[in-house]
């Protein structure tokens, strides 16, 4: 089939390319043709439609096919587009950080659900600005305050933030480069003063105030044997560090546990993606420190069972 040529038009373009995508065992090969197309246009997946006779420019189609090389070895769309769409917010991704995952919605909204047992959305709306700096973090003064161990590019603490806006937040990560597409992130959707980022391992670095009211973390949990099966896509091209969680998949989640019951309150909640079979585990491993009522797992869209919440009990720990 004859490549792409400058004056072919938006549909005869599209069409070669899913083609192409197809033969090469592309994934999402018409969508990823449709994003791409759209990116090098500056204009919306729609609008190909809108201008499907409209002929490329040869720089327009020079740009294009760039991208459709990078895209035909496998490289991400979104680290294509930098950007991904997450609870309808868009993010911006680099491959510093993991691209946000549709299931991981299922953290946010079982999040919120949890939230407004904690009053979330009925605390009078806090003068944020004033609150001390986080690592002065006192119980008695500050707002609601929740925490996400791990924040990648940030979608998720940013989601729970414009969500809940009378909340603060601390996103913590181990990885710089993270943190600083977190801050873009949260800088772009206006949350960037309720939600102090800091690099840490862990809880490791904030005093253990028994402070949050949530406590969320979608932590690498890909056992490694698993790891190696995944699509080269995603092994070749995501971090690791934002993957692997070693042998059984639960070496950053059996810490984390360990350290949670001293950084929530009581009548505060523990949520915590996990991956494929590992839920009963996981909700042993809470079960097992005493310190929680209420432990349920929630299932995905797919019916996978993928988040495990907890509520901290009173007085114990
Ligand atoms: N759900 C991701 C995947 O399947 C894994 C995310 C994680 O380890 N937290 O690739």
């Amino acid at each position: 089939m004859a490549v792409p040529q400058a004056s072919w038009t938006i549909l005869a373009t599209l069409r070669w390319t899913a083609d192409y995508f197809r033969t090469k065992g592309v994934s999402e090969a018409r969508a990823s043709a449709e994003i791409l197309l759209a990116h090098t246009l500056g204009v919306s997946r729609l609008d190909l439609y809108l201008r499907y006779d409209q002929p490329l420019n040869p720089e327009e189609l020079a740009r294009f096919k760039a991208l459709m090389v990078r895209r035909r070895e496998g490289e991400p769309v979104a680290y294509l587009t930098g950007h991904r769409e997450f609870w309808s917010l868009d993010i911006r991704v680099t491959p510093a950080v993991l691209i946000p995952r549709p299931e991981t919605e299922t953290l946010v909204a079982a999040a919120l659900e949890a939230a407004e047992s904690v009053g979330a959305g009925l605390k009078l709306a806090p003068a944020l600005e004033q609150h001390p700096k986080t690592q002065n973090l006192k119980p008695k003064t500050s707002p609601l305050w929740g925490v996400e161990v791990g924040v990648g590019s940030g979608a998720v603490v940013i989601a729970l933030a414009k969500e809940l806006d009378r909340m603060a937040w601390v996103g913590l990560d181990r990885s710089g480069a993270a943190l600083a597409v977190a801050r873009d992130n949260a800088r772009r959707h206006g949350v960037a003063h309720r939600v102090h980022f800091l690099q840490a391992d862990l809880l490791a670095g904030l005093k253990p105030f028994a402070a949050f009211a949530l406590l969320v973390a979608n932590l690498p949990y890909v056992p490694r044997a698993e790891w190696e099966r995944l699509p080269r896509e995603i092994k070749t091209f995501e971090p690791p560090g934002a993957l692997l969680g070693g042998e059984d998949g639960l070496d950053l989640i059996r810490p984390l546990i360990r350290q949670a019951q001293q950084y929530v309150k009581g009548g505060g909640w523990v949520l915590l993606e996990v991956g494929d079979q590992q839920a009963p585990q996981v909700a042993a491993l809470v079960e097992e420190t005493g310190a929680y009522d209420r432990i349920e797992t929630i299932k995905d869209f797919s019916g996978m069972e993928r988040v495990v919440r907890a509520r901290r009990l009173d007085g114990t720990g």
